[in-house]
């Protein structure tokens, strides 16, 4: 398989998580299984998904690359600790998802980005009746991974978990989360048209293959 190490999805990625912090978990699939694939592997794929996800806006992006440009440390730090808290919410979704307590240990660590992340945030008044958290540029650490952890947060604040699912794909090489809305709570798959669609033509191929055989 040909590596690439520049090129991602990152940008284009469905936004089918329903939560901006399940949307960030699904910035990576199938974990532990040899389908793994993960699109943020650069500082550069973490600034496309947060404009695509709408936490930055494009001129904030253009700054941010500027002032990093200029700090391979602070890169390294931003991306390593992205990375971090991404895996840290995806243990504690598929937890849940998998009908599970998640470990103390991580809502202990969920917790503290919380505190660190949300320090330099400003409660403004949205102009549309409400106020809101804003996240400073910098440290740039909060400005991006800030409303990713306050999300996350939110979600297990807010209850209704019994939505929060996992796709299963095929043979776990998924594993996306997402918050299902629908009114009776059926959905299953990350996306209809993707994992859905495969299971369905590999139910028919099953079928076909047994009524070969019997036949
Ligand atoms: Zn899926």
């Amino acid at each position: 398989m040909v590596m690439l190490g520049e090129e991602t999805r990152a940008g284009q990625l469905p936004l089918v998580g329903g939560i901006l912090a399940l949307d960030f978990t699904n910035t990576s699939s199938g974990r532990g299984s040899e389908a793994h694939l993960d699109h943020i592997r650069t500082t550069e794929h973490l600034i496309l998904w947060a404009v695509h996800s709408g936490i930055l806006a494009g001129q904030d992006a253009e700054r941010i690359r500027m002032t990093l440009a200029r700090d391979k440390q602070k890169q390294t730090e931003l991306l390593v600790e992205a990375l971090d808290v991404r895996e840290l919410i995806y243990r504690i979704a598929s937890r849940i998802a998998s009908k599970s307590e998640p470990s103390k240990r991580d809502l202990a660590r969920l917790r503290d980005e919380f505190r660190v992340l949300l320090e330099p945030a400003s409660l403004d008044h949205m102009g549309d009746g409400r106020y809101d958290w804003s996240f400073p540029e910098k440290p740039v650490t909060s400005s991006i991974i800030g409303p990713i952890v306050l999300s996350a947060v939110e979600m297990l604040r807010q209850g209704q978990l019994d939505r929060l699912k996992q796709c299963p794909g095929r043979d776990g090489d998924c594993g996306w989360l997402f918050f299902d809305r629908t009114k009776n709570a059926s959905r299953r798959w990350c996306e209809m048209s993707v994992c859905g669609n495969r299971a369905k033509v590999r139910r028919h191929r099953e079928r076909q293959f047994w009524a070969e055989d019997v036949g």
